[in-house]
């Protein structure tokens, strides 16, 4: 997606740990007309699927994946992130290693929200390790639920996420795909 290109050479820097930020457009600052290209994009890749439903994580999933929502005219569901360590029995969990904070947390979302009938898209900013997917996916597999497929604005192709999935024979459609950050610069794939 050149849009995404521009915005991420433009406006993006590299920071200490592999951590790209796109804080004035993605995940601080939201860019509305971009992420409406963003949604259309998603629509035209996953166009052949049946989607019934996009879940995504909270926070920075959030805002991609409503604006994404329209074009499917379907609902978002996004998980929640918990502290807490009891046991909900009203809720699907799992848990997720944050590569971004470098700690593990669970995530949940409600039972009422997830059912064996749904046909699931996941939506998410970025892709590194696939952790969040995984969790996302657990939920998915709990609930009885079909995942037809990951978008992600973002895949960082140098970590192992994406091949990980694809070896899995997930769907996965990124926006971009960065191979490289040589020196603070962004290179793509
Ligand atoms: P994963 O679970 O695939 O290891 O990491 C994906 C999650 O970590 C995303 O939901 C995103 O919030 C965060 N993340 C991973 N890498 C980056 C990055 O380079 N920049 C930003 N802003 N977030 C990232």
């Amino acid at each position: 997606m050149d849009l995404l290109k521009k915005k991420i050479l433009e406006e993006g820097s590299v920071e200490e740990g592999n951590i790209l930020k796109v804080d004035s457009f993605l995940n601080h600052q939201l860019d509305i007309a971009f992420l409406n290209e963003a949604g259309k994009e998603f629509k035209r890749l996953f166009a052949d699927r049946k989607i019934t439903k996009i879940l995504t994580l909270e926070t920075s999933g959030i805002a991609i994946a409503s604006i994404a929502a329209q074009y499917f005219n379907v609902p978002v569901v996004f998980a929640k992130k918990i502290a807490t360590k009891n046991l909900d029995r009203e809720t699907y969990e799992s848990d997720v290693f944050s590569y971004t904070k470098g700690r593990t947390y669970k995530i949940k979302v409600s039972k009422k929200y997830i059912n064996k009938d749904d046909h699931i898209l996941i939506i998410d900013d970025f892709l590194a390790n696939a952790q969040a997917a995984l969790g996302l996916m657990d939920i998915i597999n709990k609930g009885g639920a079909t995942l037809e497929g990951i978008g992600i604005v973002i895949e960082k192709g140098f970590q192992d996420g994406g091949q990980l999935l694809r070896e899995q024979g997930v769907n996965l459609k990124s926006l971009v795909i960065i191979d490289s950050f040589e020196n603070g610069k962004v290179k793509f794939r």
